[in-house]
């Protein structure tokens, strides 16, 4: 951000002269050209045989030299602003980091593989966003077979949320509608929220829509009571405010545009989780991951490179730190086993003793070969005193 702000210093600063620069340019000229339009004027005026007087020759000269020295000035501070314009190109380089080649492998893009495999995922985002031209376009370069179904559902649902966009809501209604059953198996209240949508907008237009508002809640919302027995309510509520408006009574929240916005992510989301999809587009989610890293890679480059340990760190399929890239790019349950302090890994997996205390499994194995010297291998919870056999520990999955 700090970067940002050092830019943009220097961006103001050419702007500022750039202004000042242009308005004094205009009036210059300004005042230039009409003082030559009327010395023009005057000469073709003037009979044709008119010899010019030497106090004539004498203004004539001084307008040639005042065009020729406005025209100097003009081009000096053009290469004024020239050098201001250039420190802008120097604080982005003085501010910026332009080498980001150690913080990426590029072998893992290269070859032809490779490369088809990255641009089927790019081609899929496309088609994900319903941009259609581009991916078909990109298919078609890039020899990917496209399959009509993996084009379909995004085909549709684009539609809607486009739809959705400009508060257009029967192309939603109709694919819940459709979809009514899987969705209430999955617990989804779109239908209800589309509905609500659609009675509030009614409700909006005052009491002319009243009888409208009462046969459209009759018609759709009285399925939806046992669920939603309170949201229902409170639109109800809203019809005994209908002559002064509901803007100045204690349902104004349901006039909220947030609620537009809210349902646009509910349908995606629905709609996503019932085909399956991941709701965010995984390249876009991969770009902002990286994006959210790449400071801290930046950091740790500059941090090795000064303790010239650059070598310990290359080509493995590790990161050299703990990145925190947020909440939200979290997807699973990490488990840390409690005993060695690092997270499990596929090759240190955590396995539940018969107690029911989670540890990993190297863990695990260096608390039994601690005691083999015994017969039977016998293992002691280290968080309760049970004894027990580590070949009953069994592998957890999160
Ligand atoms: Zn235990």
């Amino acid at each position: 951000m700090e970067a940002c702000n050092a830019v943009e210093r220097e961006v103001d600063k050419v702007l500022l002269k750039f202004g000042a620069i242009n308005e004094h340019a205009g009036t210059v000229l300004r005042d230039l050209i009409n003082h030559i339009e009327s010395l023009k004027k005057e000469l073709e005026e003037a009979p044709s045989d008119h010899e010019l007087t030497p106090g004539q020759v004498q203004v004539l000269k001084q307008a040639m030299t005042k065009v020729r020295d406005t025209v100097q000035r003009l081009a000096t501070d053009h290469r004024d602003l020239h050098s201001t314009v250039s420190k802008v190109g120097k604080a982005i380089d003085r501010n910026f980091i332009a080498d980001f080649a150690s913080t990426s492998r590029e072998d893992v893009f290269s070859g032809p593989e490779k490369t088809h495999l990255l641009n089927e995922v790019i081609c899929r985002h496309f088609y994900r966003q319903g941009m259609f031209d581009i991916a078909d376009e990109l298919a078609a370069e890039a020899s990917i077979e496209s399959d009509e179904g993996s084009k379909e559902p995004f085909a549709g649902l684009n539609h809607i949320l486009d739809c959705l966009k400009q508060r257009n809501l029967e192309p939603a209604l109709e694919w819940a509608r459709h979809f009514r059953e899987p969705l209430l198996a999955m617990d989804s209240s779109l239908e209800f929220k589309l509905h609500r949508l659609h009675f509030i907008r009614l409700v909006q237009q005052g009491p002319s829509k009243q009888a409208e508002a009462i046969m459209y809640a009759r018609k759709h919302l009285t399925e939806f009571v046992s669920r939603h027995e309170k949201e229902v309510q409170s639109l109800m509520g809203t019809l005994l405010y209908l002559p002064n408006g509901i803007q100045s009574s204690p349902y104004s929240h349901l006039l909220d545009p947030t609620l537009w916005l809210d349902i646009h992510d509910v349908f995606a989301k629905d709609a996503c989780m019932l085909f399956g999809l991941s709701v965010d587009s995984p390249l876009s989610v991969c770009i902002n991951a990286g994006c959210t890293a790449l400071p801290a890679l930046l950091n740790i480059k500059q941090v090795m490179q000064q303790r010239q340990v650059t070598g310990i760190w290359n080509g493995k399929d590790e990161l050299p730190i703990e990145i925190d890239l947020g909440k939200q790019s979290q997807y699973h349950s990490v488990f840390a086993c409690p005993i060695l302090r690092q997270q499990s890994t596929e090759n240190n997996p955590p396995m539940k003793l018969v107690c029911g205390h989670v540890i990993s499994r190297d863990a695990l194995n260096k608390l039994t070969s601690a005691n083999k010297n015994q017969f039977i291998s016998r293992l002691k919870c280290p968080y309760c005193p049970v004894e027990q056999n580590p070949e009953d520990a069994r592998l957890i999955y999160f």
